[in-house]
């Protein structure tokens, strides 16, 4: 059918989860940018692009039922603020679970979806959520 989505080829860091780890402090950020928010000046050149892995664990949740009209049919959802393991935290939902099985620490991974899909044209539009990572069974 279609080719790709114009979003998709051209906002690769929103699903290779692209940051940058700055050589000056040694901290992570997400998503990328050019220089370091800690150390400024003191950065430049020393900005180093790294592909997170994914994965992380819940800092803050919280279930989200007000919503836009959109987003109805999925509502209430969980919106949680993330720790990635290199350190980054960022905001996103955390689907196929509900509320209470979460908690400050769940373990929870990067899954790529689909956001929306704008009118006729089907333009789609991709980005991350998290799910949580399910204890194996002993
Ligand atoms: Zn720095």
């Amino acid at each position: 059918m279609a080719t790709a989505p114009r979003f998709w080829r051209e906002n690769p860091s929103r699903y290779n989860l692209v940051g940058i780890r700055c050589n000056s402090c040694g901290r992570y950020f997400f998503p990328r940018r050019a220089i370091c928010p800690i150390c400024h000046r003191k950065s430049v050149g020393k900005i180093e692009e790294v592909k997170l892995k994914g994965t992380g664990k819940i800092f803050s949740f919280t279930e989200v039922h007000d919503t836009l009209e959109e987003l109805v049919l999925q509502k209430p959802y969980v919106v949680a603020m993330v720790e990635f393991d290199e350190g980054p935290k960022v905001t996103g939902q955390v689907i196929d679970c509900e509320a209470s099985e979460l908690q400050i620490g769940t373990p929870v991974r990067v899954t790529m979806r689909k956001l929306s899909e704008e009118g006729p044209s089907g333009i789609i539009h991709y980005g991350y959520k998290f799910v949580p990572v399910k204890e194996k069974a002993p």
